[in-house]
């Protein structure tokens, strides 16, 4: 029996696990080994960490806690996880490959996955040349003329906002009309407005050439963002039964200040639960899920 088992050895679960190392207590990592910034060759906007590819970042964290005898850290995927028929919070978790894991508390840093328009040209750029967070990777684009696929209502803030970082121009065929107050913030963060449909990115990828547009135009482009909705990498939330809420660009395990899940001795970190995400809120999320964790366990000895 692991005291905590932490499914998700990411940034949020990697970062719970060293909290929870420096307890001494038995504790089990699980992951499956796709972070959601796989696709993107450096991490940005991370202290101390800047320009460093991020599964660097990870085997670096993932080496460290070999220091600590008490963690156990495992490859693979969690398919099931449920909840032991004992009076005691405790849970039972099923690996793909049929092996079988007890804990007296779970943290569930699983993530999300990007849902990607079917665009030509996007898959291939994705986390390269074509971007969600401008503070991740704008820097790098280095100005000039910057695209953003409206989408979403969203695609509005994200189109002004994006014009810090060169000159914008937001491809709106895929959202609803825009508003009055949509249109002054666009004109006075001077984002020029394409409303004939994008059908490709093109260019030598990952580099990009232009926008490719219904009427046969190529709209000059050396980035492209988009807001992109997300779905729960994992089932393992649902199936234990926590509620969700609608985050920004899609559905979020609810979680309290502790991280704790409305399933006792079930909390969650990283992107999974939260709406506005990057590393460094994963990594502090899977602190504080640690922290609230141990805790909790505390509390319930003395009730023994
Ligand atoms: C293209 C791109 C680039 C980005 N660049 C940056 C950047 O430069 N700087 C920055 O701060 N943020 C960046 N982000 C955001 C950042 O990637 C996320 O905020 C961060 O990865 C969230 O960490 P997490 O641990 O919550 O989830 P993830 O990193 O997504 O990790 C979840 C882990 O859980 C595992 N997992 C899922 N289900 C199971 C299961 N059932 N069993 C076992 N394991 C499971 C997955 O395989 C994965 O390893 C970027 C995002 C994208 C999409």
């Amino acid at each position: 029996m692991f005291d905590v088992i932490i499914i998700g050895g990411s940034f949020a679960g990697l970062s719970a696990a060293l909290q929870l190392a420096r307890t001494r207590r038995p504790i089990a990592i699980i992951d499956a080994g796709s972070p959601r910034n796989r696709f993107a060759s450096h991490a940005h906007s991370v202290l101390a960490q800047d320009g460093k590819p991020g599964g660097t970042i990870l085997a670096e964290a993932r080496a460290q806690l070999v220091a600590y005898p008490n963690v156990t850290q495992f490859a693979g995927t969690v398919r099931q996880a449920e909840p032991l028929p004992s009076g005691k919070i405790a849970f039972t978790i099923t690996l793909d490959d049929g092996r079988v894991l007890q804990g007296r508390r779970l943290i569930l840093a699983t993530g999300v996955r990007d849902l990607l328009p079917e665009l030509p040209g996007v898959a291939e750029r994705w986390g390269q040349t074509v971007l969600h967070c401008p503070y991740c990777h704008g820097y790098e684009i280095g100005g000039g003329n910057i695209g953003v696929l409206g989408r979403l209502p969203a695609s509005v803030h994200q189109a002004s906002l994006i014009a810090d970082w060169g000159d914008v121009t937001l491809f709106t065929a895929g959202m609803e009309p825009l508003d009055d107050d949509a249109m002054k913030l666009l004109a006075r963060r001077k984002v020029k407005l394409e409303h004939v449909a994008v059908t490709a990115i093109e260019g030598a990828a990952p580099a990009i050439d232009g926008a490719r547009l219904a009427d046969g135009r190529l709209v000059p482009l050396r980035a492209l963002f988009l807001a992109a909705p997300v779905q729960q990498a994992s089932g393992l939330a649902m199936q234990l039964g926590c509620a969700l809420e609608e985050g920004m660009m899609g559905p979020i395990v609810q979680v309290d200040a502790m991280k704790m899940t409305s399933v006792p001795g079930v909390h969650a970190a990283g992107d999974a639960a939260r709406a506005m995400a990057n590393i460094t809120f994963a990594m502090a999320d899977g602190v504080m899920a640690a922290v609230a964790a141990h805790h909790a366990m505390i509390a319930e000895e003395g009730q023994a």
